[in-house]
């Protein structure tokens, strides 16, 4: 059962140089009380993807084709009144800076009613009530009091919470969460990732998970896509993608993962992704490829599927076991 669905996804900016596309037929789903994470580098299309979904876009980003099915609708075709009733009612962001999000001018307290009569329509105690429930919900100590406190006299990790506050607030189906911790310690971090799984099995929120950190993925996805330039270029379970990954990006992604136990130098990913000026032919990766081949240099791989549910888009696959999907 899918709560929404991206489907062939395409993207692209008006730039100086004329129009260039971001994203190209990006697909993935998210269920109810599950965990998709969005895997990659910077500047790899991962945003911009959440961002779609609540139709948060720069002015030179269009959408050139694709749906976007939520309860039977298609949210890129949603008449702006109807799509304002599902931003932070029904999909909510947590963005990736606690530090900046949150006005330091008015009280946390003023900021999470100010969310909660405009989505929900409740006034006065009501709305104070609510307000206080979803601190604790957090689990913000002494809650009541904490409505009084101004953003600069929380910790970082107390703003994350108060922003997550604010997207349950609602009652949001769907949670995006935009590297939710990139900002906090690693202590704070484990606590947050902690929070949204209780709150993903409590509540059956459906969480995209945006971030670059595979170790963060491992403990707490349930389904995995990794995206390269625009493309997402395997997806599969958790359990299934950790066992056999595929993709030879993902391979060095998870090479370039940090481990206190390796005694040996950390790998790193040769060059940067391209940028979307940059015009490259066949496989995206190839430039940056330990396995390229000629083939990979003019044509772009189709999608392999190579385990349970798993797919990759290499021609490092193309061969009888694997069926082109
Ligand atoms: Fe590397 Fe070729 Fe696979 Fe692309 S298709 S990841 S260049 S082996």
């Amino acid at each position: 059962m899918t709560v929404l669905e991206v489907k062939n996804l395409n993207l692209g900016f008006e730039c100086e140089c004329g129009f260039r596309q971001a994203l190209y037929d990006v697909s993935f789903s998210l269920e109810p009380g599950k965990m998709h994470a969005l895997v990659g580098e910077s500047g790899c299309g991962k945003t911009i993807s959440a961002m779609s979904i609540l139709r948060l876009l720069p002015k030179t980003a269009y959408i050139t084709s694709g749906e976007i099915l939520y309860d039977s609708n298609d949210i890129l075709k949603l008449p702006v009144k109807k799509l304002q009733k599902l931003r932070g009612a029904k999909i909510a962001l947590i963005p990736q800076d606690p530090m900046t999000s949150l006005n330091p001018l008015y009280t946390i307290g003023d900021q999470l009613l100010e969310v909660i009569k405009i989505h929900q329509g409740l006034q006065g105690k009501e709305a104070f009530n609510k307000a206080v429930e979803a601190l604790e919900l957090v689990r913000i100590p002494c809650a009541k009091e904490r409505m009084k406190a101004y953003p600069h006299e929380f910790s970082g990790g107390m703003k994350q919470r108060a922003i997550i506050a604010m997207a349950l607030a609602c009652n949001a189906e769907i949670l995006i969460a935009d590297e939710p911790t990139t900002a906090l310690d690693v202590t704070i971090q484990a606590q947050i990732m902690n929070l949204l799984k209780d709150i993903q099995k409590n509540t059956g929120t459906a969480i995209l998970l945006i971030t670059h950190d595979l170790a963060l993925v491992s403990e707490n996805a349930d389904y995995v896509s990794v995206m390269y330039a625009g493309h997402i270029v395997e997806n599969a379970p958790a359990d299934e993608f950790f066992q056999n990954p595929n993709h030879p990006y993902t391979l060095a992604l998870l090479k370039s993962m940090p481990s206190v136990r390796r005694n040996e130098k950390l790998s790193t990913i040769t060059g940067q992704p391209p940028s979307i000026q940059q015009f490259i032919n066949g496989c995206k990766f190839h430039p940056r490829c330990e396995n390229c081949m000629d083939i990979c240099k003019n044509i772009v791989p189709p999608v392999y599927y190579v385990g349970e549910n798993h797919f990759s888009s290499c021609f490092l696959n193309k061969d009888d076991r694997c069926n082109e999907g």
